[in-house]
């Protein structure tokens, strides 16, 4: 390695104009060099579920891992830091040395669209598994940006909206994954959010950069905003937010160097944050290596398994009536796969979180290959995308890309593109005009021959305004569309038009985008298109199901209802799968239903089936680790980081929730997830924590060693090894004189423990230090409570087999 750079020097050698080229990207993914003074560019890449690298679509492929829920649900830091150092090896091989990552904003509603990315409703349990995430990707030279900071819990408004959080409630809950990351993890960065903090935007929010990051929490690492989410030329400096991502700059740049002049911005401010960023950069930023690395595709054995197993560790099952489940393989011999996700798996949620997979290892073809010689009938049994799916390029020919310098050339004859490219998918992202500049038209040319006869419905969605034309007809023009819905919330709304064509007879199509030099630089449009469906899917899963001995019916959410951009209006699994588990389990010999779900839906069929799996969105290797867990070669290890409600209604921020005017006023206060349903006495559907094994393994006896040590003997009756996660929840014994949103338990502490068949294992439960404590808006500070705790020792919030006095 060579000699680290001496920042000062540097910072003494550097004018204030290259001080300020250095506090903004020069692009989408990369730091300003200075090649004068041999500072070399570094390049940051999203983040979570794998290495995406610079291109949004058609770069190098990544390893997909589970989302963050699916992490969440393994309790498991140590595994976690097993995945991070997967991911950190996938962000070198993208030649990147920051990763936009782990989330971990709190699901403070079951709705929120990005909840599949963060990892829990509970605080703690969020910080122990990032602190795994981050200690892994940190381990393999690679720095992590943890996000979004702070109060990003909704994707509704998400550039604009004020979460309006008290500061007890901020500082037990929303703050403590960060806090923990800084001062435990030794993060390397911490992206602000989107929103406003109490007033300010959170990247310029002085109290919190400045004030609790850095001189409270000692944070000395790169503080950078998110994705536009910096407005200001002078606040952001000035509260501490040292790098304005993406560049090139909006705000900085001469802006910012008049400022200082005019004498708006300390010079100090500016040399702080340049310092900070050649501090990022010469500790991860490969200083050595001169400039970013080539983006590279990486695709081990040892990582697939590694995924595979992460996968079905974050399997929770929830149900399993009469042993269903593991599947007895002796004399089945016909499997029904049903669904729209069997069929076509989801393996990650929408938005900035989106990777190329490796590959994609689906339910039904897993199934298939793993039960050798059983009839495996795979069934659809409804439609539930949002957005139509995208035109298959398979059916087109001669399908280009022609960008022209100006959008009015579009509908100019005659004039020249600058650019001609072929198309090699029909789903467009745009950081920036292809052909320079801050405007461009985009036309997308193919010749399209159908392979069914009927009434095809194609589809248009895209940032600017655009058009879909058929043999030169305009079919589709969505200038009126409203906003927000697609492109991270940026794009149009959706419109499709239905037109009649005939299977073999080829048709010209055309799609128009006009990107005028007003408009922000980022851009997209995606084409979509619907063959005419013959058949009835329905009753064909029904058929299927009934003639098989178990339907596996694979429901859930896709990455259109779960996405960065926008949240879910209900818990409700989309389209008619309700109705379709419903039917098959009326005529199914054995029904186990699999959830693909990043964060909770509504079962309302939960009694009627037999088993029950919550896999999320549980990466590439999906099929595999579910054919693992349902043939019982891998235990359902998981338990639910958050807890599953019955209704909306019942649901702690439903009345407060968006938000009104601007503003989401954090009404429910410390009661985020069980700690509301266990304080105002509702009853959830599945409980925080809750999970069961394929054995009966029960806590047997808990000590509390002294007041942060619980020791509990957990048994295992049966005769298959499995696994438990002991739950230590505290509660406060004197609750006279205690606020209304004082939780009635908080987790405090957890250990997944193994339990071979037939024996008792003892594990030690180490508590959080903060057990006791809470946060005194009098003090500014910790404190400890008044009086004696009970320390509650289960294997669910509703779980709890032993009760400890401590502390009096
Ligand atoms: C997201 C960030 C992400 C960034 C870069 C933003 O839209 O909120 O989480 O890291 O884009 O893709």
């Amino acid at each position: 390695m060579a000699e680290q750079p001496d920042i000062d020097h540097l910072l003494d050698q550097l004018t204030l104009v290259e001080q300020v080229s250095l506090l903004a990207g020069t692009d989408f993914w990369h730091t300003a060099a200075v090649e004068r003074l041999g500072i070399p560019a570094m390049r940051v890449t999203d983040g979570p579920t794998g290495a995406r690298g610079t291109k949004f679509h058609g770069g190098p492929r990544s390893v997909n891992v589970p989302c963050s829920t699916s992490l969440a649900a393994t309790w498991d830091p140590d595994l976690v830091t097993e995945v991070g150092h997967l991911l950190g090896r996938e962000v070198r091989a993208k030649g990147a040395r920051i990763h936009l990552a782990p989330t971990v904003n709190l699901h403070r509603t079951p709705v929120g669209g990005r909840n599949f990315e963060c990892m829990s409703e509970d605080p703690f349990l969020t910080a122990r598994i990032a602190l795994g995430y981050v200690a892994g990707v940190q381990a393999e030279g690679v720095g992590s940006c943890i996000k979004h900071f702070v109060g990003n819990d909704t994707e509704f408004e998400r550039n604009s909206i004020d979460s309006r959080i008290d500061e007890r409630t901020l500082r037990e809950l929303y703050l403590v994954p960060f806090e923990a990351a800084v001062k435990e993890g030794g993060v390397a960065s911490i992206m602000t959010s989107y929103n406003r903090i109490n007033g300010p935007f959170a990247a310029d929010s002085a109290e919190l950069v400045n004030g609790v990051l850095r001189d409270e929490w000692g944070f000395d690492g790169l503080v950078m905003s998110d994705w536009f989410g910096l407005h200001s030329t002078v606040e952001g400096v000035v509260a501490g937010l040292d790098l304005e991502m993406p560049g090139p700059t909006n705000y900085r740049g001469q802006a910012l160097v008049d400022a200082v002049e005019r004498g708006d911005v300390p010079r100090d401010a500016v040399r702080a944050a340049a310092r900070n960023v050649l501090r990022a950069v010469a500790r991860w930023g490969g200083w050595d290596d001169g400039a970013p690395g080539p983006e590279t595709t990486v695709d081990e054995p040892a990582d697939r398994a590694l995924v595979r197993r992460a996968a079905a560790a974050g399997t929770v099952l929830v149900r399993n009536e009469g042993g269903a489940l593991p599947l007895a393989t002796g004399g089945l011999r016909r499997v029904a796969v049903i669904g729209p996700n069997a069929v076509d798996a989801q393996i990650m949620g929408g938005g900035s979180a989106q990777v190329n997979p490796v590959h994609v290892s689906n339910p039904v073809d897993a199934l298939r290959a793993r039960l050798d010689g059983v009839d495996v009938v795979a069934a659809r049994g409804c439609l539930t995308h949002k957005r139509l799916p995208p035109l298959p390029l398979g059916l087109c020919a001669d399908a280009r890309m022609s960008y022209f310098a100006s959008p009015d050339d579009l509908d100019r004859g005659g004039a020249e593109p600058g650019l001609v490219e072929a198309a090699r998918t029909t789903h467009f992202m745009w950081e920036r005009s292809p052909v320079g500049g801050r405007q461009f038209g985009a036309r997308f040319t193919a010749t399209f021959t159908p392979d069914v006869s009927g009434r095809w419905t194609f589809a248009l969605t895209s940032v600017n305004p655009g058009r879909f034309l058929v043999d030169g007809e305009v079919v589709l023009d969505n200038a009126d569309a409203p906003l927000g819905g697609s492109f991270f919330g940026m794009g149009r709304s959706e419109v499709t038009a239905e037109v009649e064509l005939a299977a073999g007879q080829p048709v010209e199509i055309e799609a128009l985008l006009y990107r005028k030099p007003t408009e922000q630089s980022m851009s997209g449009m995606h084409l979509g298109a619907f063959p005419p469906q013959p058949g009835d899917l329905m009753a064909d899963a029904v058929d299927a199901a009934a003639s098989a001995d178990v339907s596996v019916v694979v429901v859930g959410t896709n990455a259109d209802w779960e996405s960065e951009g926008w949240d879910r209006d209900d818990l409700d699994l989309p389209g008619r799968q309700d109705e379709l588990v419903r039917r098959v389990a009326e005529v199914s010999a054995r029904t186990v239903v699999v959830v693909n779900a990043g964060s909770p839906v509504a079962m309302p069929w939960l009694d009627a089936v037999d088993a029950v799996l919550v896999v999320w969105f549980p990466g590439q290797e999906f099929g595999d680790a579910l054919a693992d867990v349902l043939l019982g070669a891998a235990e359902p290890e998981g338990r639910l980081p958050v807890t599953f409600p019955r209704r909306m209604e019942d649901t702690p921020a439903f009345e407060h929730h968006p938000g009104r005017n601007g503003v989401a006023q954090y009404v429910e206060r410390r009661l985020v997830g069980y700690r509301w349903y266990d304080t105002v006495g509702r009853e959830p559907l599945l409980p925080f924590g809750f999970g069961l094994g394929y054995a009966p393994t029960a806590v047997d006896e808990a000590v509390a060693v002294d007041e942060g040590h619980v020791q509990v003997r957990v048994r295992n009756d049966g005769d298959r090894d499995s696994t438990t996660v002991v739950q230590v929840y505290a509660h406060q014994l004197e609750r006279d004189g205690l606020p209304p949103d004082e939780p009635e338990q908080r987790l405090v502490g957890f250990a997944k423990v193994a339990v071979p068949a037939g024996t008792t294992v003892t594990a030690l439960v180490h508590l959080d230090p903060r057990a006791y404590q809470g946060w005194s808006v009098e003090h500014h500070d910790w404190v400890d409570g008044a009086g004696a705790y009970e320390l509650r020792v289960g294997t669910s919030s509703r779980h709890i087999a032993a009760r400890l006095r401590v502390r009096g």
